[in-house]
């Protein structure tokens, strides 16, 4: 069987700090109505405050909640942080170690790793942010620095006695293409997506990294999402600024329906 072709498309927008519980609901079912297409798996990550009225709005939709964030202890003395158990109900799906927060909250692998353990015990799926910063890839050093994130963040896991989630999508995002405009070529993420299984093969994931969706994110746009979904190494993106756009997300679900119907053809021929 290819592997490859069985893998989901995924689009996931994370919506950042923006919306209110007012004005969530609203975008979520017109993101919903407009991207209904066979073959992509959906999936808003909104604010904390805004998940109620999100898994409320997207009921029936088929379009999966997310939470941007979970807190790498159980419970405790961490005011005004989100546990993965207070998660339950409203999301299935966490954004763990996106770079921002690796930027302004100061988190490391290790951290993140206990995150990801959180995220198993909840039953949440983790999409495991990655991504070098534009001077190390400048120096030649941006494979290095994402191996390093992915084996720093693994052995923290296998620390804590746990195992990395079978159901794990990883998103590279170079962090200069975040929010920049900029996009990185689509040879050097799929190059990246080769990498970033390798590592995670040589970590030892159950049912082998071949089996896991690796996303591109930076700047995605409807206009720039073919570059990438033509790489059969990338399932999908992370989607920032252009998921808070009802237009922007129809055309980049489109495109992404397009690719996964002529995978699930590549797959159906090969067979
Ligand atoms: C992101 O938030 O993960 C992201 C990639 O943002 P943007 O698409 O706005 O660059």
């Amino acid at each position: 069987m290819d592997m490859k072709a069985a893998r989901p498309v995924i689009i996931a927008g994370n919506w950042k700090m923006n919306t209110t519980p007012a004005s969530a609901g609203a975008l979520a079912s017109e993101i919903a109505r407009a991207t209904e297409v066979d073959g992509v798996t959906r999936v808003l990550c909104p604010p904390f405050v805004a998940l109620a009225a999100v898994r409320d709005a997207l009921a029936g939709t088929g379009v999966e909640v997310g939470a941007q964030n979970v807190h790498a202890e159980v419970a405790g003395a961490y005011t005004g942080e989100v546990s993965a158990q207070m998660l339950a109900g409203l999301a299935s799906w966490a954004i763990v170690g996106h770079s921002e927060r690796r930027r302004d909250q100061g988190e490391s692998d290790e951290l993140i790793g206990r995150k990801l353990v959180r995220c198993v015990e909840q039953g949440l799926r983790p999409i495991l942010c990655v991504g070098e910063q534009l001077e190390e890839r400048e120096a030649g050093n941006a494979e290095d620095t994402v191996r390093v994130q992915l084996e720093r963040a693994t052995a923290e896991v296998r620390r804590q006695g746990s195992e990395l989630p079978p159901d794990l999508v990883v998103a590279y995002e170079p962090v200069w293409a975040i929010g920049t405009g900029r996009t990185a070529r689509g040879s050097d993420a799929a190059v990246m997506a080769q990498l970033i299984r390798l590592v995670l093969d040589e970590s030892g994931i159950e049912g082998g990294a071949e089996n896991v969706p690796v996303l591109y994110g930076g700047s995605v746009t409807s206009a720039a999402i073919d570059e990438f979904l033509a790489e059969p190494d990338i399932d999908g993106a992370l989607v920032g600024g252009a998921s808070l756009k009802v237009d922007e997300m129809a055309g980049i679900v489109a495109r992404a329906g397009m690719t996964a119907s002529a995978r699930r053809q590549t797959k159906d021929g090969a067979a």
